[in-house]
């Protein structure tokens, strides 16, 4: 094993603490045995704990550089035997700065990502089609802002936590006759914070964490519809030893409208016109999202017939221009006639001839047949 622990750092002699704790952490990732591929990556993380072990500690590293591995006479070295644990130092040094979790042994307490939130919203039609901007209120835990989260009185703060010395798990070795297996558990003490509060903030009783309603402000772009889910970041639960916070999502249930309906980006409009109308043609007055809107209805217009307004339809969600809108025309046979009204439709009727009668009877048929497949 190499005793020159500057060169087994990479680092010159002078080196400060910063620039150790550096090239420290950049050998621990690439050896540390649970992702290295090079070979021997054990022993080399275990050389390289050991050189950190010493340069990083000011009154080790002073001794180091005046007798080198040995030590002073009669200190009997820097005895690897003596060392702390390898994995424990690696702990100290990531455990609690993010960026390394994901992997690892089991039990060892990462950063972890706050929960999600879900909540719904009702919102009209127009508001789908042209987006808003909605106030929705939603209860939430978040950092008790009396201790920032810490759980720890002010004025104090949290202490390392003496059962795992802050790495937020304890190991044990168990020696078996096929060989020793070392058992690592998150910390029972402080649920693998690594640290623990001595004297709990009053207002969250040690737990960091706080019940709150928080209004919050939600962009509903245009062109959204029923059942369609918005997702506001990072308005969700904070995390966890320093992981980000959760999600907010949001599911729209839209209204539906007195007249339109919605196929898509194409707003559909029944309407109805008179007989006359329909016989004789007409300009009539539609309403659209975009306010009333003339159309010419062609003298013998038939019930079904469709008018397309373009471009006044729901706009696509990700932009790129609008649908259209579709009016369906139905022609209202009136159900109440006056005396007069009846008087002119009798003569109408006898002016249409009873051949176009047979003809409609006849076409009416032929429909029926159809739809029963004779
Ligand atoms: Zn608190
Ligand atoms: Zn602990």
């Amino acid at each position: 094993m190499s005793t020159d622990y500057y060169s087994l750092l990479g680092v010159e002699r002078d080196a400060s603490p910063e620039e150790i704790k550096k090239a420290y952490r950049q050998l621990a990732r690439k050896y540390h045995p649970d992702v290295s591929h090079e070979p021997n990556a054990e022993d080399k993380f275990k050389e390289v704990n050991a050189a950190y072990e010493v340069l990083s500690d000011a009154e080790k590293r002073a001794m180091y550089d005046r007798y080198g591995a040995e030590g002073p006479p009669g200190f009997g070295g820097f005895d690897f035997g003596d060392m702390r644990d390898p994995f424990d130092i690696f702990a100290e040094v990531f455990g609690n700065l993010g960026g390394f979790g994901g992997f690892g042994r089991s039990g060892r307490a990462g950063p972890r990502r706050g929960n999600d939130l879900r909540t719904s919203l009702e919102i009209t039609f127009e508001e789908a089609a042209f987006g808003a901007e909605k106030d929705i209120e939603v209860r939430r835990q978040e950092l008790c802002s009396v201790c920032d989260g810490s759980g720890a009185e002010p004025g104090t703060s949290p202490e390392t936590c003496p059962e795992c010395r802050g790495t937020g798990q304890t190991r044990q070795v168990q020696h078996t006759l096929l060989g020793s297996f070392v058992n690592i558990t998150t910390c029972p003490r402080c649920q693998g914070k690594g640290t623990v509060v001595k004297s709990p903030c009053e207002e969250c009783h040690g737990s960091g964490r706080v019940y709150a309603n928080r209004h919050i402000e939600v962009n509903v772009p245009a062109g959204v519809d029923d059942g369609i889910t918005i997702r506001v970041s990072g308005q969700g639960e904070p995390g966890e030893l320093g992981g980000p916070k959760g999600n907010l999502y949001i599911t729209l249930s839209v209204k539906p409208h007195e007249y339109f309906k919605r196929r898509g980006t194409d707003i559909i409009l029944e309407m109805q016109i008179n007989v006359a109308q329909a016989a004789l043609g007409d300009t009539v007055t539609v309403p659209t999202l975009d306010g009333d809107r003339e159309i010419s209805v062609p003298a013998g217009t038939q019930s079904g017939a469709i008018f397309r307004l373009r471009g006044l339809g729901v706009p696509q969600l990700r932009g790129g221009g609008r649908g259209d809108q579709l009016v369906v025309i139905q022609v209202a046979i009136p159900k109440r006639l006056t005396d007069e009204q009846k008087e002119l439709f009798y003569n109408l009727g006898l002016t249409l001839g009873t051949e176009v009668v047979v003809e409609d009877k006849q076409s009416f048929v032929d429909r029926v047949r159809d739809a029963l497949g004779l």
